[in-house]
């Protein structure tokens, strides 16, 4: 574990701003680097999440599982530890995400999930007095959740990738650069979603549950999905046949799809464009 801080990483730096640029690279994580210090917590560069030891094939199985898992945690925070532990290819986005669960650790917004926070808490933490922050927009943010039937933890993980998909939706750079990993976000979020839902059973759920089971479901099936997704990609295929299409039609001078012709009958039949060549010999 190295530690980030401020001094280690000096001033922002005039670099780009999208949310999917490292976080290492990021011009604000001096900034974060700071806040999470004022509420007595520290950033760490994490280097075994990314480690694969040479002998990976004599390691037990569940080493070689645990191994693999790690490589598919972009950042984590550790009330423990008091850090947001960061991989070396943690893009800024998830740096984000984990920032919110500092946030929430450190001001017990969320005392139903770490109701033990108060053993290792600074002085300046408010989870270290059992209280929490009812007039700040995260709490605020996290009890809506509540109200639509989520239990604690996912309503807080939910606030979270809110504000994920909200630094790579806001942050001014092109749709390209971001809008894939943003649908990630968002339906994986969706997937938690759906997956906390469901675990109430039908007939217990209230009014303000069932339609939020309802608006999750639909938005996988028309939105975020893997058919949607799937619709998104074949999009851009659809749209270059067509192109190849009508630049075949004109090169070998067959009919043009655009344009109206005053021949051309309502309906069917066998009908077709002439060439010029035809127009040219009616002409004579
Ligand atoms: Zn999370």
């Amino acid at each position: 574990m190295l530690a980030i801080n401020s001094d280690s990483i000096g001033e922002a730096s005039a670099g780009p701003s999208c949310a999917t640029t490292l976080a290492l690279d990021h011009p604000e994580l001096p900034g974060l680097a700071r806040r999470a210090t004022s509420f007595g917590y520290h950033l760490a560069l994490d280097t075994s999440l990314r480690n694969q030891p040479e002998n990976t094939a004599e390691l037990p199985r569940a080493a070689t599982t645990l191994l693999a898992h790690l490589k598919t945690v972009g950042a984590y925070f550790s009330h423990g530890r008091r850090c947001i532990g960061l991989a070396e290819d943690t893009a800024w986005h998830e740096a984000v995400h984990e920032m919110v669960h500092l946030e929430f650790d450190a001001r017990g917004l969320n005392p139903s999930v770490r109701s033990s926070s108060s053993s290792s808490s600074s002085s300046s933490s408010s989870s270290s007095s059992g209280q929490h922050d009812d007039s700040s927009p995260l709490r605020t943010h996290w009890l809506a959740y509540r109200a639509r039937g989520y239990s604690a933890l996912v309503a807080e993980e939910l606030v979270a990738r809110e504000h994920e998909l909200r630094s790579l939706t806001a942050s001014g750079a092109p749709l390209w650069r971001w809008a894939i990993r943003a649908l990630c976000v968002a339906d994986s979020a969706l997937v938690v979603a759906q997956n906390d839902l469901t675990t109430t059973p039908a007939a217990q759920r209230t009014h303000a549950h069932a339609a939020e089971v309802d608006r999750v479901s639909r938005l996988r099936s028309f939105v975020t999905g893997p058919r949607p997704r799937l619709a998104y990609a074949m999009l851009p295929l659809l749209g270059l046949t067509m192109l190849a299409s009508s630049a075949v039609r004109r090169w070998q001078g067959g009919p043009e799809v655009a344009g109206g012709d005053a021949e051309a009958p309502a309906l069917g039949g066998n009908w077709r464009r002439r060439t010029h060549k035809e127009r040219w010999k009616e002409q004579q």
